[in-house]
């Protein structure tokens, strides 16, 4: 029997029991991780259980699979590449990494150099190294913080959570790589400047050129930056926000990287979500839907003219950061394709008739009792729980999590964030994949909204 029959042939209870033994599931309290669903099957936006239980993934995955769960191309461009040449490393050079270049180009729009790796963490890693690099050969090698956002989120490894902005993630891991600091976040609903959306003066944009100057310009490398906040829960700054954070950069030379982990590729409305507020980054890093989560690929990409400061040859001055799987061929190939079936598909419009919709959809939500704030950034949507609505108290982690198990019951799988600060966990998630249909774009919002109001009648 080979090793796949084999792992076929295991029942799905003594597979929970082999998972129970020997798995750790990230991100489980410890009781949930003993109830594991074992997925078996994906078919367009669904996926099957062991146990025969189908549910319409309304996350898509982890916010990556775009495409849904069953492009056989991509499948089929994994196979080719793996025949013709299965692995190079990148010190060298191979045709899938250099199209995709190439593709990221126009999809960005613009004329930047990528250094591929594996997740959007190492993205984000890799551009902090060449925001203080690039500062070191420019002659200012004080300039090494770099500026994030509270709530933002960029990564596991030791200098992408120094950068995230979530406390609950960080604290058991500290100390994390140092000069990383924070930024309140552009929430419009709680604003931390206590003003009312669309009353104020950007404090929130405006605070980085306080903490630029309390921090001494000539020692600030970087910004990192979501275009929305997605997943500390659904943040969209006021459309002039990106633009004032762009000025603010520009005045002290300060590099703007944006994190485009789950804003890229389409899930805006737009190739990037950068692109809705007409700004050009100087560093942009993308992982996730740049192969629709079928491999883990990832990408940074450098201004051509910052690249500039490293085109000598001095001994240190080039980019002394290798991995061994970073832009992996067979990934790439896979990411061309993906690139490919949303071009051919115009699925970046799609998205964003999709995201209209859900927007059109939801907004009678905004109405219901338990229902203090409602947020769409193109194809995502943040609804925010409210135990009540007048005073702005959040519902309670029970009431969330018993939302989201009665969408689960009806067959709908969504995700939930919120205040990891203060444990609120109030805010649900729909990050659906492209490739939905209208009617099953309906049935998430029926089934949300059903479930809120079960869940009150049910006083939990
Ligand atoms: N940046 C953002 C905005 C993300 O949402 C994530 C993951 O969810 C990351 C970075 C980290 O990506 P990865 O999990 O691939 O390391």
């Amino acid at each position: 029997m080979s090793i796949g029959e084999n792992i076929r042939a295991v029942g799905k209870e003594s597979l929970v029991e082999l998972d129970r033994q020997y798995m750790w599931h990230p991100m489980m309290p410890y009781s949930a991780s003993q109830q594991p669903m074992v997925v078996a099957h994906g078919e367009g936006p669904y996926i099957t259980t062991e146990d025969g239980n189908r549910y319409l993934d309304a996350m898509s995955g982890l916010w990556c699979v775009n495409l849904g769960y069953s492009q056989k191309s991509l499948a089929e461009a994994a196979s080719e590449q793996m025949l013709e040449m299965p692995y190079y490393p990148l010190t060298h050079t191979h045709k899938p990494g250099i199209r995709l270049a190439e593709k990221l180009n126009q999809w960005l729009q613009g004329s930047y150099r990528i250094v591929y790796s594996n997740s959007g963490s190492e993205a984000n890693e890799v551009s902090f190294k060449i925001a203080r690099q690039y500062y070191e050969q420019m002659g200012e090698p004080n300039r090494w913080k770099i500026i994030a956002r509270y709530r933002g989120y960029h990564g596991n490894t030791m200098g992408a959570l120094a950068a995230t902005g979530q406390f609950q993630r960080k604290y058991k891991y500290e100390p994390l790589a140092p000069g990383f600091l924070h930024v309140p976040p552009p929430d419009c609903y709680r604003c931390p400047f206590g003003h009312q959306a669309g009353l104020c003066q950007h404090e929130c944009a405006n605070y980085y050129e306080q903490v630029i100057n309390w921090e001494i310009p000539e020692t600030v490398a970087a910004i990192i930056i979501e275009p929305v906040i997605s997943g500390g829960g659904v943040f969209v700054p006021p459309p002039e926000y990106l633009q004032r954070v762009r000025e603010i950069c520009n005045r002290y030379g300060v590099l703007m990287i944006v994190d485009e982990v789950i804003c890229g590729f389409g899930r805006s409305g737009q190739p990037f979500g950068h692109q809705n507020y007409g700004i050009t980054p100087d560093i942009v890093t993308m992982a996730k839907g740049i192969t629709s989560g079928y491999l883990p690929l990832s990408a940074t990409a450098i201004r051509d003219e910052l690249f500039d400061v490293f085109r000598h040859d001095s001994e240190y001055a080039h980019l002394r950061h290798v991995n061994t799987f970073g832009g992996h061929p067979v990934a790439c190939a896979v990411a061309i394709k993906t690139l490919e079936i949303m071009e051919e598909e115009h699925l970046v419009d799609r998205a964003a008739q999709l995201g209209q919709q859900l927007k059109t959809k939801l907004t009678p939500l905004a109405n219901h009792l338990h229902v203090g704030d409602l947020r769409h950034f193109g194809l995502l949507a943040g609804i925010e729980l409210v135990a009540d609505k007048e005073t702005k108290a959040p519902a309670s982690p029970e009431f969330t999590a018993a939302v989201i198990a009665e969408c689960k019951k009806r067959g709908v799988l969504i995700g939930k964030n919120g205040d990891t600060v203060r444990n609120f966990n109030n805010i649900l998630t729909l990050c659906p994949p492209f490739i939905i249909t209208d009617d099953e774009l309906d049935h998430i919002v029926t089934v949300v909204k059903e479930s809120i109001a079960k869940t009150t009648e049910q006083g939990v």
